[in-house]
């Protein structure tokens, strides 16, 4: 006889339970938590819902990661090219938007053309061919999460650590790899606000790795200011690009490059996580990334000339500047609040970080929207959301902990 939550799971797939019923269940767990071996048994429950990818037709490593989002988050798209450069395998199905935070679909379906709905077959076949393949996650993929992450972002029972938890390996344990690189973002862009529930988390996450024979490493990164300068599907890939190109972000290129480091080592490409960073750094400096990335964009039906005019892509033609109203440092961002303030087709570029001097005046970022009146708005509500103080605030290191498999 299943338990009552994997009834609960069966029912609500197959429609037998009504999204009231769901919806007090999961606000129940949001106020009271759920033991280990519940989530456990939660995360079997959502795998059981659908079909496994069995990638073992497949050769050499196969790793996969996953980020707890984040706003500005765009590792995967600089991850996945950069990793199959360095001869890991990547089969990866990725999600859209949740809540606050952007998707990797949404980011990948900016570039004119790219398609995210291959059939399995497809993708399998572009992952031998390519080496690399991101998807969405098929409607047979652990439906039951489909279902319930889409009820959640509704129901605003998004944040609780068993739901995460079970939601992100139930996808990582069906969808086939070998090990996973877990980004659990903490701060206030994150679901996780600090790092003592993040590492909790992720210990939660590589318990039920473990349990289910699945490697897996947990980095926990900092979240209290968005990742990068650019926040925006358009705008995002253009920075990936230029993080693949060499010149983006440092802090985009150092989480990226330390997720990779750790696939590389763990796949045996490099004898220890320093050599294999090595090994990163010198393929990112020779542009394989750049070049497996526009591998990956013309096999997924994509325009891959956005590589030679990544400008191209912002094609939005309201520009505003939101303003320092004092002088100082920057302090802080109300990370989250920033990222439910860009919509689809808007985007803006951060001209400041924590810790950056600004007078008064001085433009904290650019916007991007559809006319200059949508953009005035944007920007407008963007500068309260910048603190400055007169103090210079000691800076979080971006890996805050890590927790998992050691390489
Ligand atoms: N990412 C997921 O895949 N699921 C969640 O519940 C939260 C973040």
């Amino acid at each position: 006889m299943p338990s009552v939550i994997t009834q609960l799971v069966m029912g609500y797939t197959r429609g037998d339970v009504a999204d009231e019923a769901m919806t007090a269940w999961l606000r129940e767990v949001c106020l009271k938590g759920l033991s280990y071996e519940d989530t456990r048994e939660l995360t079997q429950a959502m795998v059981d819902s659908g079909e496994t990818v069995d990638l073992s037709g497949i050769s050499g490593f196969k790793a996969d990661k996953h980020s707890t989002g984040g706003v500005g988050d765009k590792t995967t798209l600089v991850v996945a090219p950069l990793a199959a450069a360095c001869g890991v395998k990547i089969a990866k199905m990725s999600g859209r938007a949740l809540g606050h935070t952007g998707g990797t679909l949404d980011k990948l379906e900016a570039i004119p053309g790219f398609r995210v709905d291959l059939s399995r077959q497809k993708f399998i076949d572009q992952v031998k061919e390519i080496g690399v393949a991101i998807v969405s996650q098929s409607d047979q993929l652990v439906p039951a999460d489909k279902l319930i992450y889409a009820l959640r972002d509704k129901t605003d029972t998004v944040a609780s650590l068993p739901l995460i938890a079970s939601s992100v390996m139930s996808k990582k344990i069906a969808a086939g790899a070998e090990y996973v690189v877990l980004d659990i973002k903490a701060g206030n862009g994150a679901f996780m606000p600090d790092t003592t529930t993040a590492r909790r988390l992720a210990d939660v996450c590589v318990r039920l790795g473990r349990d289910a024979g699945l490697a897996v490493t947990a980095l926990i990164t900092d979240m209290d200011q968005p990742l990068g300068l650019a926040i925006g599907n358009r705008l995002e890939v253009r920075e990936a690009i230029n993080v693949l190109a060499g010149q983006g972000p440092t802090d985009v290129i150092e989480l990226s490059s330390a997720i990779v480091a750790l696939m590389v080592a763990r796949a045996g490409l490099a004898p220890s996580v320093t050599k294999a960073r090595a090994l990163v750094d010198d393929t990112l400096a020779a542009g394989a990334g750049l070049r497996k990335f526009g591998e990956l964009i013309a096999a997924q039906g994509g325009d891959a000339r956005v590589l030679d005019n990544p400008d191209s892509l912002m094609e939005a033609s309201g520009r505003a500047s939101a303003l320092a109203t004092a002088g100082g440092y920057v302090i802080g961002f109300s990370t989250a609040e920033i990222g439910r303030l860009v919509k689809k087709g808007e985007g803006l570029t951060l001209l400041a970080k924590i810790g950056t001097v600004v007078a008064p005046g001085d433009a904290l970022a650019k916007i991007y929207a559809p006319n200059e009146a949508a953009a005035e708005i944007i920007a407008r509500r963007l500068a309260p959301l910048i603190a400055i103080g007169p103090r210079c605030p000691r800076r979080r290191p971006l890996v805050l902990d890590r927790a998992g498999t050691a390489p």
